[in-house]
């Protein structure tokens, strides 16, 4: 590897980290559940399987080729195959995050999308955040649903299990996963209560146009702000395989 693109895999293994870290930090994530993937020039890095966020070290992250193979001291997140499939449809997207966050999830397991009862879902592209149809985790299956749920979304939950964010760069990744599930709680309060109303197609239309406008999702109301965190470094070869050992 030269050493500007050493120095580049580098960084993006450390973001790789950090997204995780924050994601656990803000209870998006528990234990070793949740991965983030983020593209390259050769394929993707990817989160390993298996390893809880506060023990995981740049070195821990696997590079992947197109073709899924594999380079690393650890096998990647089993969910692999919806990671190399979104980077695959979406060329504009530079990032996948994936978490089991507990209010995103709770909708998730009643398989409900969650409707405009708030403009920021706008952050997410559209009108709705759908709720991706249910396979085994780790599957083709899912990758499929996943990938036809994000149709010109920037997120879906996905049925019986999480959600799924994307971004251009990791940061926009994390914080549209971060931004949903304040969005999912939020939806989750008022159905205690009552039915919230919903914005008309027209309003949200309104409301997607001046994100754009804007040049960036919560650049309307910025309501995040995010943790950083850092690990040490080497790397080592090995062949495609999935552990099972993990949760995806
Ligand atoms: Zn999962």
């Amino acid at each position: 590897m030269k050493a500007a693109s050493a120095v580049a895999d580098r960084r993006l293994r450390a973001k790789i980290v950090a997204a995780m870290r924050a994601m656990d930090a803000r209870g998006l994530n528990r234990g070793s559940a949740g991965n983030a993937s983020a593209r390259t020039a050769a394929g993707m890095l990817i989160t390993p399987t298996g390893i809880p966020a506060d023990r995981l070290r740049r070195a821990d992250i696997v590079a992947m080729a197109e073709d899924g193979t594999w380079s690393g001291r650890r096998a990647p997140s089993s969910e692999w195959h919806f990671h190399a499939a979104i980077l695959a449809a979406r060329p504009e997207i530079g990032a996948v995050v994936h978490a089991h966050p507990p209010f995103a999830t709770t909708l998730a397991t009643l398989r409900r999308p969650i409707p405009a009862f708030h403009y920021m879902i706008a952050i997410a592209g559209g009108d709705t955040i759908r709720c991706a149809r249910y396979a085994t985790f780790g599957t083709r299956a899912l990758a499929r649903n996943a990938v036809a749920a994000l149709a010109g979304r920037k997120a879906c939950l996905l049925a019986n299990h999480g959600l799924i964010a994307l971004g251009r760069d990791l940061d926009e990744a994390e914080t549209i996963a971060i931004e949903v599930e304040a969005l999912a709680e939020q939806y989750w309060r008022a159905l205690q209560i009552g039915r919230p109303t919903i914005l008309s197609a027209a309003e949200m239309r309104r409301v997607v146009a001046a994100f754009a406008t804007y040049g960036q999702p919560g650049g309307v109301e910025p309501r995040n702000e995010r943790g950083r965190a850092r690990g040490p470094a080497p790397d080592r070869r090995r062949r495609d395989a999935i552990s099972r050992r993990s949760r995806p």
